[in-house]
């Protein structure tokens, strides 16, 4: 049997990034950008006011108090947006909204709180030191500076950095576009009332989530039978749309195994066992004219989701264009004790969460493939490794979180 951090590594060997290609920006969000981007101009641009109120000379208000209030003339109004080519002269002010320009001659601006609200003199009963509220021209990104990095994410704050420094594109990595198929002659569409033996296509609906909320663009394919032919007409199909397939069912030794079957004859997907449980059966290998990475997962849907997270999404990020990706482990303690399989890595279902002294975390009772209750209801997967059977309660244990979109 294969280990599986040998089986990871097989995978990321033929994974690559996908070639980055300019984007609009809003559509760049979610992506991984495939250049360094510098500000083409310091942020602010200009010099402007952080309050409503007067642009003065602070020199002009030296002493001023409310029992020492000084008088200016006010010789015009900046709006955000709009520019005032006149400067401010000593003696004299012009009225200012918050991120209007500070015009030529100010050095200071003073809040219309510490003011009457003068509109042809103000009087000022407090006085300001130089450069008040007055926000910078580059105190925020000098001209040149290097806003976002080749190999980040473009997040929702790094968008509003790219946009506030004029960038209407940018290059990044596309999103991987994964095509989900299901197979069985035993699974059906839910909503339509089952025959004796048939069953509903959970791996689907939850491997597309999963591609979903991992940042892919996912497209369910929908369930094929148990038919080779079928399963090779379907596949090439979507191959155009396609930069990774995951198919789920048919990769056991079973009189029905198609995938398997017809996959095997084209070539570079390898059906192996894998030292883990769940999920030991896995297929894994390149098809088509663009050689599309395809994963097989197996049919019980915890060995499916399973292996999702342990082989799916270390390599839909080196798709994505991730320099790096590490899983989300966290160090828990055990708060009941577990045995696992001699030889194999276990992935046990759990619970966790924050106690006073750090993580905690609560094996669930269900560990056959085929329960998803217990899956649906952990929000981790205890690690144990090849080695272990035994672990006490109180021990330390690895937990791989599972990140679920509205948890
Ligand atoms: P297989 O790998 O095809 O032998 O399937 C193993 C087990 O998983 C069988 O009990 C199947 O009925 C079940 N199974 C296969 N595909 C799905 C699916 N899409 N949703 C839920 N269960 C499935
Ligand atoms: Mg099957």
């Amino acid at each position: 049997m294969k280990s599986v951090d040998q089986h990871l590594a097989d995978v990321l060997s033929v994974v690559h990034a996908l070639s980055p290609i300019d984007l609009q920006l809003a559509e760049t969000h979610g992506c991984v950008l495939a250049e360094e981007v510098h500000a083409p101009a310091p942020l602010p641009a200009f010099d402007n006011s952080a309050m409503d109120g007067y642009a003065v000379r602070a020199a002009d208000l030296v002493g001023a108090a409310t029992d020492k209030p000084v008088s200016l003339a006010v010789v015009g109004d900046v709006m955000a947006g709009s520019w005032q080519a006149e400067g401010v002269s000593a003696g004299s002010s012009v009225r200012i909204m918050t991120g209007a320009p500070v015009p030529g001659g100010a050095d200071a601006v003073v809040p219309v709180e510490w003011t009457d609200g003068g509109l042809a003199n103000v009087v000022i009963r407090r006085a300001p030191p130089p450069g008040n509220y007055i926000r910078r021209a580059g105190e925020d990104v000098r001209a040149g500076e290097v806003v976002a990095r080749r190999g980040g994410v473009v997040h929702a704050t790094r968008l509003a950095l790219l946009a506030a420094v004029g960038r209407d594109h940018a290059l990044v990595h596309p999103k991987p576009r994964v095509v989900v198929v299901s197979t069985g002659d035993e699974v059906v569409e839910p909503g339509q009332p089952p025959r004796p033996g048939q069953i509903y296509d959970a791996n689907g609906y939850a491997l597309t989530a999963l591609v979903a909320e991992a940042g892919g663009d996912a497209y369910r394919a929908g369930i094929v039978s148990d038919d080779a032919d079928r399963l090779v007409a379907i596949l090439d199909d979507h191959l155009i749309r396609a930069d990774l397939v995951i198919t789920s069912g048919g990769v056991s030794v079973g009189e029905r195994d198609v995938v398997k079957k017809a996959l095997a004859k084209l070539g570079t997907v390898r059906f192996e066992r894998v030292a883990m449980q769940p999920g030991m059966p896995q297929g894994f290998g390149t098809i088509g004219p663009d050689s599309t990475p395809i994963f097989c997962l197996p049919g019980n849907p915890v060995s499916a989701l399973v292996a999702f997270e342990v082989f799916v999404r270390p390599a839909m990020a080196r798709l994505a264009g991730r320099l790096s990706y590490t899983p989300d482990v966290v160090t828990a303690r055990l708060l009941s004790p577990l045995s696992a399989p001699a030889g194999k890595r276990q992935y046990r279902r759990a619970e966790l969460s924050r106690s006073d002294d750090g993580w905690v975390v609560r094996p669930s009772g269900d560990t056959g493939s085929h329960q998803l209750a217990g899956l649906a209801a952990a929000n981790g997967l205890i690690v144990v490794d090849e080695d272990t059977t035994q672990v006490p309660t109180d021990a330390e244990v690895d937990v791989l979180v599972l990140t679920r979109a509205g948890r």
